[in-house]
């Protein structure tokens, strides 16, 4: 048995018709996609720019470039890193590189050189599909990392029809065009000509349930990038418990519009290896940014499901062509990532007619889903919602001991989805990972309550506190209050030095377009809504804030530039 708080937390998640018990099939990745395809062969797998794959030919071309991989010598744990955005070659490279054994090492597109170069050799990849475009970046660094075979495709290899269709492969690209510039690399092959050659099965290797599947690097906005090893059953759970929380899906009827990065695990799980599990077309948008053509291809294929993070909802909330598109086919909606302002799932709420705009949590290290509010049932607006089935979560002490019901401490979760380990780093692993009783937690350095119902809250980031006058400051409570304001868009509370108080609340926000405000009148709403040693003392105003890639405010980032101003002052 375990201790308290964990006696009655189930409670909420019974009602919502969601069970508790949750044993994961054990399937491997492949087999979800196979198991599927052999459902419902006919099937639209991937919609991409108008073009069609059902989920027979999907496989078919998983097979083969698992073939290719084979034959250019990939053997069974080997690491193949992607560098692709949404797009047909990820959804093939990515289940090609696990029929293959091989394990993905997934990179970001948007990866300097030195990011590239950092973890191609960390992780020990020798091969590497990326975009024609992304190209010159890995020539950069070509002589430095253990990369021996490098599959370039091109974006346009995957349309029957190039020249009309240009116009998202514009926005993509950076400036110049790339696809000469690895015809004379003899590393490089064009993925193209693989698939067209190659039509053999790839010869059947062993994959365990337990087997390493992905490395995902994380770490972007608190340090050093660690390379989480998810495994097979991790993922695969993933996908299962997020479905069996998403009660009233339709297997082999639903759409789902991926616009989140898979690159990124949570646009991993949500938008692919759900949507394989349950058999929707998966409708591809390659940059997340380009809300136009999100919402183009929404109200065009009538999507019914966008799992998204703050950004992306608030993006689509804001747009000036929002209002000429139907969004209300959409359903349901997990919101992941970062806190979800409740102005923002209001506005959307509104403009989808009703959408099932939910909050959820996670983090890479948990493949990455382990809370979400009830699709059904009782929502509780910000709050992360109740654990997946499958998922225990404790909040603790800075002793290892459950604090008392409602009380702030770090979130602790165990379950089938969490990771094996850091790569190559034991001491990391250590640090994150504790026995506790009978079970492997994840410390998630996050601070978190849960109610008497067993909702939970992300109080904030362990590490991004702020602590003025003696008093604890959580930057998530200020960002809230700051966005509550009419004409505010974005806004990020940041600790800058202060010679009286130690620290003291710097806010920098981004208005709506149009809309204007004054400092004076940011900190005079704030003071309204919050204590006054909560308000911000400061406001500073940006057109947007830096992000990474999969929608995070780069807090430290932006306490660093204030920091740095103020000292020049
Ligand atoms: P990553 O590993 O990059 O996915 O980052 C995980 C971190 O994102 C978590 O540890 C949280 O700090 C943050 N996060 C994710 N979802 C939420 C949420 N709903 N509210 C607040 N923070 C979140």
């Amino acid at each position: 048995a375990l201790p308290t708080p964990l006696s009655k937390p189930w409670l909420a998640s019974y009602e919502a018709g969601v069970p508790h018990d949750f044993t994961p099939s054990g399937r491997t990745l492949f087999q979800l996609l196979e198991d599927t395809a052999n459902r419902f062969p006919q099937r639209t797998a991937l919609h991409f720019l108008g073009q069609n794959t059902s989920y027979k030919e999907l496989v078919k071309r998983v097979k083969r470039f698992a073939r290719a991989l084979q034959r250019s010598g990939v053997k069974p744990g080997d690491r193949v890193a992607i560098m692709l955005p949404n797009c047909p070659q990820f959804v093939v490279s990515f289940y090609g590189t696990l029929l293959a054994g091989g394990v993905v090492a997934n990179t970001s597109p948007l990866y300097t050189p030195s990011e590239l170069e950092h973890q191609l050799i960390d992780s020990g990849s020798e091969t590497l599909v990326i975009l024609d475009s992304m190209y010159p970046r890995y020539a950069e660094i070509a002589d430095r990392v253990p990369v021996k075979r490098v599959f370039v495709t091109r974006i346009q290899d995957e349309l029957p029809f190039p020249k009309n269709l240009l116009y998202p492969i514009k926005a993509m690209r950076e400036g110049t065009l790339a696809s000469d510039s690895f015809k004379r690399d003899p590393k490089a092959v064009p993925l193209r000509f693989v698939l067209k050659l190659q039509d053999a099965d790839p010869v059947p290797v062993t994959v365990g349930a337990d087997d390493v599947a992905l490395l995902q690097y994380t770490g972007g906005t608190t340090g050093v990038p660690k390379g989480a090893m998810l495994t097979q059953r991790n993922l695969v759970a993933n996908a299962e418990q997020s479905r069996a929380w998403m009660v009233g899906l339709q297997e082999g009827r639903e759409i789902t519009l991926a616009a989140i990065p898979f690159f990124h695990v949570y646009g991993m799980t949500t938008a692919m290896n759900m949507s394989v599990l349950i058999g929707a077309t998966i409708v591809l948008v390659p940059n997340a940014r380009d809300i136009k053509m999100v919402l183009g291809e929404i109200s065009r294929t009538r999507a019914t499901l966008l799992p998204g993070v703050p950004t992306l909802y608030n993006a689509i909330n804001n747009h000036p062509d929002t209002a000429a598109h139907d969004l209300t086919t959409i359903r349901a909606c997990i919101s992941g990532s970062a806190p979800l302002m409740q102005e923002t799932a209001r506005a959307f709420r509104e403009i989808t007619h009703g959408a099932n705009l939910v909050e959820g949590y996670g983090l890479t290290e948990s493949s990455p889903v382990t809370h979400v509010n009830p699709i059904t049932g009782e929502q509780k607006d910000g709050s992360i919602g109740l654990p997946l089935p499958g998922v225990d979560a404790l909040v603790m002490d800075d002793a290892g001991q459950p604090v008392p019901t409602g009380e702030v401490g770090e979130l602790w979760v165990a379950g089938p989805m969490v990771m094996k380990g850091y790569w190559n780093m034991p001491e990391e692993t250590a640090k994150v990972l504790r026995e506790y009783a009978g079970k492997t937690w994840l410390l998630t350095g996050d601070m978190a309550t849960m109610d008497e119902q067993g909702f939970f809250r992300i109080v904030d980031r362990k590490k991004e506190l702020i602590i003025a006058g003696g008093h604890n400051i959580y930057p998530r409570e200020v960002e809230e209050a700051l966005t509550a304001h009419p004409a505010v868009l974005e806004a990020a509370a940041v600790g800058v030095p202060d010679a009286y108080r130690g620290e003291s609340v710097h806010a920098v926000v981004a208005l709506k377009p149009g809309m204007q405000a004054t400092e004076k009148e940011i900190i005079a709403h704030c003071r309204q809504l919050l204590s006054p040693y909560k308000a911000p003392r400061s406001v500073e105003f940006r057109d947007e804030l830096p992000k990474t890639a999969v929608g995070k405010t780069l807090r430290r980032q932006l306490a660093a530039e204030a920091r740095e101003r103020l000292e020049k002052e």
